[in-house]
């Protein structure tokens, strides 16, 4: 049901599959240097927000690599970031703030499609742009991820350790050490996902810029608004990191973190932040100090947290805020995980599509 007027964007699934084919091709031209294999891909109808990976077999007459993304991952990122940007209190510096209506607070969830969840659209045009924009980056962030997976071999590394032929992002294994060596593995997916939609978006921003001026004035704001710049272009793509981390895992509990598929969110952040202080530690020339986006990072996650907060109408959480920036609770156990894929990585050399950039 649509409580707003205009058409929740029925193009939204071929623009993700435009998307997915681009990075697909990156992929192939940049990262699978030692090994050429073939990626699909699909969406599929699924109305939850997860992802599959999986290879194909040496008893399969070609070699290929695969990618299904569900339907649902793209409504719940693009249910999300309506609602951020339907709300006035969010982001009200851009486009016309004033033109929106706080909606009714809901409960977050990773199923929109079912049941009778509304679909919000922002008012304001440049806002509702926005919405897909964020849309777009979480969604490649899903896509990249699984790229990930299979460029760095984990499928091999799962098929020949434990028996299991694909990786479900919601399947956690039963045995504590496949869930260690999944989460560390989920951790180096990340990483590689951060690299491949970074490269990506800077490359959407560099394209836009000749013929900007041409497209319409809410698409041309909006754009600018998110990929104007280096500096804001790499804030956005963290915005919708954090946004995409949480919107996964919303029922994260600290006490139960062995148990889960993904390190938790918190930790997933922090590992990120730390991923992308190190890509633009090696690309000083955009003159983004890691320092800045660290202290920059912390504003990103409060006003995420804010963003949640009033989506939902409970109080923000600062225990949330507090795991990522300020005390950085998870920096310890993000420093683990990363030493644990450290004595993983040597053991994927012989799967691996090209080198494993990152970690
Ligand atoms: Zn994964």
């Amino acid at each position: 049901m649509v409580e707003n007027s205009a058409d929740p964007n029925a193009d939204l699934h071929a623009a993700a599959l435009l998307s997915f084919e681009h990075l697909a091709r990156f992929a192939a031209e940049s990262l699978y240097t030692e090994k050429q294999r073939e990626i699909d891909f699909c969406l599929t109808a699924s109305t939850h927000l997860n992802a599959f990976a999986y290879a194909s077999t040496d008893q399969e007459p070609t070699p290929y690599d695969f990618i299904a993304v569900c339907g649902g991952a793209i409504w719940t990122a693009f249910d999300l970031f309506n609602r951020v940007f339907a709300h006035p209190g969010n982001f009200p510096h851009v486009g016309n703030a004033a033109l929106e209506t706080a909606p009714s607070p809901t409960n977050l969830t990773t199923n929109v499609l079912a049941g009778n969840h509304k679909i919000i659209l922002p008012r304001c045009p440049i806002r509702r742009v926005c919405a897909v924009l964020f849309t777009e980056i979480c969604t490649n962030l899903l896509f990249a991820h699984e790229l990930t997976h299979l460029q760095q071999g984990h499928l091999e590394f799962v098929r020949e350790t434990y028996g299991q032929n694909h990786i479900d992002e919601r399947d956690a294994p039963e045995s504590i050490e496949f869930r260690r060596n999944r989460q560390a593995l989920e951790m180096a997916a990340d990483t590689g996902a951060v690299r491949i939609v970074i490269e990506w978006a800077c490359r959407k921003a560099a394209f836009l810029h000749p013929q900007l001026q041409s497209l319409p004035e809410e698409v041309r704001v909006a754009r600018t608004t998110a990929f104007g710049n280096f500096e804001t272009t790499i804030n956005s793509v963290s915005l919708a990191l954090y946004m995409h981390y949480r919107n996964f895992d919303n029922e994260w509990q600290w006490w139960n973190a062995d148990a889960a598929t993904h390190p938790l969110p918190a930790m997933r952040m922090v590992a990120s932040i730390f991923n992308i202080q190190a890509i633009l530690a090696t690309h000083t020339e955009h003159g983004y100090e890691p320092e800045r986006f660290l202290k920059n990072s912390d504003k990103i996650i409060a006003k995420a947290e804010e963003a949640f907060a009033l989506i939902t109408g409970e109080p923000v959480n600062d225990k949330m805020i507090k795991s990522v920036a300020g005390t950085r609770l998870s920096t310890d156990e993000a420093i683990l995980l990363r030493s644990h894929w450290a004595s993983l990585k040597p053991s994927l050399r012989q799967y691996r599509r090209g080198p494993i950039y990152g970690g």
